[in-house]
């Protein structure tokens, strides 16, 4: 834009940043619109297919790392952070709980994207109000965008071995949004010097080795995708070490030692909801198919479905310690018919915790 403005881009840049702290954004950053760097290494990880079975990934050809193919005449991008993680919320007590259902913790309480996407809304609006003849686009996982790219590039922090963006400070815990606009604003200096040094617990912590090389994630080994995307049958390579995570994993992040003392905060959509921080697998696999829906309104335990969540949970029962009351639920459920899929978890699970009760009556007796 060169078109005079009643403010100069200095001062626009500074009355953003403030227009985002009073909208409640944990930090706000600007950059520019060179990813040459990061789409070199994104084409390489998706010519090894580390994305599969994540198709659409390849969808959008060149436009997750050329701006000005999303929006003409980009110039910036305002990457804004947005922390997640309620305070007071246990990260290990309810992973080390067999009989506990983990839920990944930025999925607690209301799903992100509508707050996010109407604050981020509200910010695109003030700053055309302000330059008349500008354009923005505000962007929350709507559209091809290297977001992590951007945030690194921005200086929200460094991207970790675990491919997450760490702040020196606040740690992992955040969403990220972007604003595209085609004003020249000032731009921000990365921070991004790489502070994992020889560190890889990441690496060595994830229950299901989808990391095959630091900073390189295979996506069909996450629990996060074999979770909550995966509309099939988790692999039974997979299924123990799953463990008792039933939507998503925070492994990776909690293990971090930059996470130690982690930013939180108290936006209340994202407080837990139905005590889903600490519920049984055995309450939520109790849960019909009307429960849960009212039960996750507006939740991004949404995402999964129903029937995938109770597969999960299924798998979750499979792990936990052998109980009858876990046996009879479970076959409570199988008596039901539900899905083949489903039938085929629960089956798994019976097996499973059948075959431990019996270990343990041999071991008394023994
Ligand atoms: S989220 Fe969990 S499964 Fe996925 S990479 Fe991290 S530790 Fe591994
Ligand atoms: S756990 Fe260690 S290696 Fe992994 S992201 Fe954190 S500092 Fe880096």
């Amino acid at each position: 834009m060169t078109e005079s403005h009643p403010l100069n881009l200095q001062t626009a840049a500074r009355q953003i940043k403030t227009w985002g702290t009073e909208l409640g954004f944990n930090d706000l950053r600007i950059t520019d619109t060179d990813l040459e760097l990061d789409a070199a290494r994104l084409k390489a990880w998706l010519g090894n297919n580390m994305h599969m079975p994540l198709e659409w990934m390849t969808d959008h050809g060149d436009m997750r790392y050329t701006p000005n193919s999303l929006l003409e005449g980009t110039q910036r991008v305002i990457s804004v952070r947005l922390n997640y993680l309620p305070e007071d919320v246990d990260l290990i007590a309810p992973l080390k709980n067999e009989n506990a259902a983990y839920i990944s913790r930025y999925a607690l309480g209301r799903d992100y994207h509508k707050l996010f996407r109407k604050r981020l809304a509200k910010l695109a609006a003030k700053i055309s109000e302000a330059f008349p003849n500008s354009t923005q686009r505000a962007l929350v996982d709507s559209a091809p965008v290297m977001e992590k790219a951007l945030a690194r590039k921005a200086g929200h922090g460094w991207v970790g071995k675990n491919s997450l963006i760490i702040h020196p400070e606040d740690g992992s815990y955040f969403f990220l949004g972007e604003i595209y606009t085609d004003l020249e604003l000032p731009i921000d200096q990365p921070d991004d010097a790489d502070r994992c040094d020889d560190c890889e617990a990441c690496l060595k912590v994830c229950p299901t080795d989808a990391f095959i090389a630091p900073y390189q994630l295979e996506v069909k080994r996450c629990i996060s995708y074999l979770t909550i995307e995966n509309t099939g049958p988790i692999p039974l390579e997979f299924r123990e070490a799953i463990g008792n995570r039933v939507f998503g994993c925070d492994d990776c992040q909690i293990i971090c030692p930059w996470n130690k003392q982690p930013a939180t905060t108290n936006e209340v959509d994202f407080s837990p909801r139905n005590d889903l921080d600490s519920a049984d697998l055995s309450r939520l696999f109790r849960w019909n198919e009307e429960e849960f829906l009212t039960a996750t309104v507006g939740s991004p335990l949404r995402r999964s479905g129903y029937h995938n969540f109770l597969r999960n949970l299924a798998i979750g029962l499979g792990n936990a310690p052998s109980s009858d009351e876990h046996i009879s639920l479970l076959k409570q459920r199988l008596a039901e018919n539900i899905s083949e899929l489903l039938n085929e978890h629960i089956q798994w699970a019976i097996e499973r915790q059948e075959s431990r009760r019996k270990r343990r009556r041999k071991s008394k007796r023994a």
